[in-house]
């Protein structure tokens, strides 16, 4: 059996700018050339902001200058659909099923495709550990033997469900050997637990991903998601400083953390 403490994180995907086509854009329409504040930093995420934002005035090259008070000003006035345009991909794998449940009910501005338990075969599978009972958590060596037995019991169960089935389920109900697979396999998996391993990509925007990091980076969210959601954030104010820099990580006594923005739900 094998077991899992922490998620894989891998960020998969990020914005980028087309700069031969913003200049043609700013010459046909007669704009100054690109401004500097455009340009500004290492990362193009604040300023697909910038041009998708001054499109609604068509105020390339005038008003704010420096583009931190351009983005936070944004931010504090809540105007949010602009940060819709940036998007980041996440490639997630080591989490629970229990995890991406309460990940996938996070619906505006997320794209999801999560490994089948259908098409994929368990029998090789990882659980995760709750972080409650994480091997370098004191005093809990009776409660992991709880887990751990469970765990094990779930997991061959698993495996003589599947064996029984293809014993069993007969062959001339399905015109393809994959669908009679998919149908031993969807059934087998009635016995795996919440703590069952599984991998998803995750592509969502900066809106979104504000909203999600507020909510499950707070003290109320469930621990393995709002290590996630932390982890996540660290990446992002790495990529994109000026559209996550307004949170704060914070460590709990109990040695967790907690995540929240100055800026709420934008
Ligand atoms: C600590 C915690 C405990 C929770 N416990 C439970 C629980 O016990 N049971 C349970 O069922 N869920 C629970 N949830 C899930 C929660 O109810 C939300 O489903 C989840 O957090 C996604 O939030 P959201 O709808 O704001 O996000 P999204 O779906 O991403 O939506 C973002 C925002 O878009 C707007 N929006 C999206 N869809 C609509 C719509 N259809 N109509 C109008 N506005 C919309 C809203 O402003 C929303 O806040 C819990 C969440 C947390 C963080």
């Amino acid at each position: 059996m094998s077991l899992k403490e922490k998620p894989s994180i891998y960020l998969a995907t990020r914005p980028s700018v087309d700069w031969k086509s913003i200049a043609e854009f700013f010459e046909e329409e007669n704009v100054p050339p690109i401004p500097d504040s455009v340009r500004a930093g290492d990362d193009e995420s604040a300023a697909v902001i910038e041009i998708a934002a001054r499109m609604c005035y068509m105020s390339y090259g005038r008003g704010r200058r420096d583009i931190t008070d351009f983005i936070n000003n944004l931010l504090s006035s809540k105007d949010g659909s602009v940060f819709e345009h940036v998007n980041y991909g996440f490639i997630i794998t080591g989490v629970s099923r229990s995890l991406t449940h309460e990940l996938v009910r996070h619906r505006a501005g997320f794209a999801y495709s999560q490994r089948s338990q259908r098409y994929v075969d368990e029998t090789e599978g990882s659980f995760v550990v709750p972080p409650a009972l994480a091997a370098n958590r004191e005093g809990i060596e009776a409660a992991r033997n709880v887990l751990n037995n469970a765990l094990l019991r779930a997991a061959d169960s698993y495996v003589e469900l599947v064996e029984a089935l293809e014993e069993t389920l007969p062959r001339d109900l399905f015109e393809l050997n994959t669908d009679r697979r998919k149908a031993i396999r969807q059934a087998a998996r009635s016995v795996l637990p919440n703590a069952t391993e599984t991998k998803i990509f995750v592509t969502a925007n900066v809106r979104a991903l504000r909203h999600f990091i507020e909510m499950r980076g707070a003290i109320f969210a469930d621990w393995e998601i709002r290590y996630l959601a932390i982890e996540m954030l660290r990446i992002l104010q790495n990529e994109a400083p000026l559209l996550f820099g307004d949170f704060t990580i914070e460590t709990l006594p109990d040695n967790t953390q907690i995540a929240s923005p100055i800026h709420s739900k934008v």
